[in-house]
């Protein structure tokens, strides 16, 4: 793509999945993109709307359990996203977006609800809801630095053999643990599979970590893109890595 071209970002179902200020993210990729000399528009898709599958990047946020199940459903049913992913397309997820775009989830109710399956993942309820400080040492080449956020879920998700995390737990949850399994020795956040990247972070993540908006953008556009500052990033990130007690944002092996 070239800088005469828009960028589409698309926000897809804000009123069930933008928990959090999750809908954030799509503006922080906007803004990034822009400010390196590209167009870039933000798509907003609701509920009864299409999903168009020739959008250059998808964002997803989190939602509550009877929100979600409305997007579950509507990703069964709606093939744009499906064949967007077929392309190639790069997607970010988070939280109930994690859950709904997995094989199937269980809500805090015990109900089962089928998910997109685009994911091999599943998720129960964990027992006890996971809230606070997540921070995580990514394992996704083109990522250096320690991901922050913050999470607020009741579901444990498994990762079953087409999927990896995205990151190690240094601070918090992440993925968990479903009532009734013995939790591992490490800890992990996340899922890579495909062109998706998702994660339990809300904050909105990518206002936390410009070098994941980056590596998002970068997939979108087909180039590597030069660096870029902004006021304020720097001082976010030590600040909150500080409140999880992670020293100088330096990953421990
Ligand atoms: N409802 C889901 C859960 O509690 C997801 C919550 C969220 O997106 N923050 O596990």
């Amino acid at each position: 793509m070239n800088r005469e071209s828009v960028l589409r970002i698309g926000v897809l179902m804000p009123e069930v999945l933008g928990t959090y200020g999750d809908t954030g993210n799509a503006m922080v990729l906007a803004q990034r993109a822009k400010r390196r000399g590209f167009g870039a528009e933000i798509v907003e898709v609701g509920l009864s709307d299409p999903i168009p599958s020739e959008l250059d990047l998808y964002t997803l946020g989190g939602g509550e359990d009877a929100a979600q199940s409305l997007a579950a459903q509507k990703f069964r049913e709606d093939r744009g996203l499906f064949r967007g992913l077929e392309a190639g397309r790069p997607l970010l997820a988070i939280c109930a977006s994690l859950q709904v775009l997995g094989l199937w989830y269980r809500d805090a109710r015990g109900e089962r609800v089928e998910g997109m399956g685009v994911l091999d993942v599943t998720t129960d309820p964990q027992g006890a809801r996971s809230i606070g400080e997540l921070v995580t040492a990514p394992l996704l080449d083109g990522l250096s630095s320690p991901l922050t956020g913050f999470e607020n879920h009741g579901g444990g998700t498994v990762l079953g053999s087409d999927a990896r995390p995205l990151g190690r737990v240094l601070k918090g949850v992440g993925n968990g643990c479903p009532e009734g399994q013995v939790p591992g020795l490490v800890a992990y956040d996340g899922v890579l599979q495909g062109s998706i990247i998702a994660t339990y972070m809300h904050g909105p993540v990518l206002a936390r970590n410009p070098e994941l908006a980056d590596l998002l953008l970068s997939r979108a556009i087909g180039a590597d893109l030069e660096p870029l500052e902004v006021p304020g990033v720097c001082e976010l990130r030590a600040e909150r890595l500080g409140a999880a007690g992670i020293e100088g944002g330096a990953v421990a092996d």
